[in-house]
């Protein structure tokens, strides 16, 4: 198992599915885990999954909030003794065919999805800068690549993920620090649990492998990018979808 003793890691929205499994994935590793959400009750069940407990440190805040994800940031810079890893994790889906889409509906997922991954990136970059290993890792979606109906505003907030994390390869390398985008398919979480009737079975007669994934699936890839092996990587989109986009 790679260690991560001594490193820094913030993530965004660990209180549950994704974000939690790599709280502890991150945690057992031996790294300090900074994260996020807004629903303590999940945040405690979070860090006592991880096995690792004293070494996880909740933050609640709201990733479209400036101030609230520059504290979150703070918090892991004071936590970790400075900040070597970012996961942009939260987010959020809004379903509605686009003739029925609202306003608020495309704003929600743009703020939490988009924006919160520009505002916590902002404030982390200095510090990630400072650090030997800066890694950031943005969690995207095979919807912003393909699209998918009903989800106008999702599809365009992971698109946008996926340039804004190339962008921020680019601005970034001088430092060493690496930026990639991890685009999961279809991982058995809250976010999925609740597809209308039929979806799953469609959904599942597309991915070759044949299974939904599962959140460590999707952590394992995040790990691996996080890690010193994967110092060459940057600017790159991993599609973690038991091969459903290809
Ligand atoms: P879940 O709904 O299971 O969990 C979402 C997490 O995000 C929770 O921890 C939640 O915290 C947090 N969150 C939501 N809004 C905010 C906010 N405004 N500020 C801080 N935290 C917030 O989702 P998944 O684990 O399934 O998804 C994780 C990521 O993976 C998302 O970016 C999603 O788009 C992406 N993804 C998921 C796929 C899937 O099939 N599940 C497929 C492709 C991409 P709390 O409840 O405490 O507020």
């Amino acid at each position: 198992m790679t260690s991560f003793a001594d490193v820094s890691v913030l993530i965004t929205g660990g209180t549950r599915g994704i974000g939690r499994a790599l709280v502890k994935a991150f945690a057992e590793r031996g790294a300090k885990v900074t994260f996020t959400g807004t629903n303590e009750a999940a945040a405690a069940e979070a860090a006592a999954e991880s096995g690792a407990a004293e070494a996880c440190h909740f933050v609640k805040a709201d990733v479209s909030d400036p101030d609230s994800s520059k504290a979150a940031v703070d918090a892991a810079v004071a936590f970790g003794g400075g900040l070597d890893v970012v996961v942009n994790n939260a987010g959020i889906t809004r379903d509605q065919l686009l003739l029925r889409m609202s306003e608020e509906e495309w704003d929600q997922v743009q703020d939490v999805n988009l924006k919160g991954t520009f505002l916590t990136t902002k404030s982390a970059a200095r510090r990630l800068m400072k650090s030997k290993r800066g890694r950031l890792i943005n969690i995207t979606s095979v919807v912003g690549m393909t699209g998918n109906a009903g989800q106008a505003n999702y599809a365009a907030s992971k698109a946008g993920v996926i340039g804004f994390t190339k962008a921020v390869a680019k601005e970034l390398a001088g430092r060493g620090v690496t930026a990639n985008a991890v685009a999961p398919g279809y991982i058995a979480t809250d976010m999925t649990a609740e597809l209308p009737e039929g979806a799953a079975e469609t959904l599942l007669a597309h991915i070759p492998l044949g299974r939904m994934g599962a959140v460590d699936d999707v952590a394992e890839v995040v790990v691996f990018l996080a890690s010193e092996a994967a110092g060459y990587v940057t600017g790159q989109v991993i599609p973690v979808d038991g091969g459903m986009v290809m």
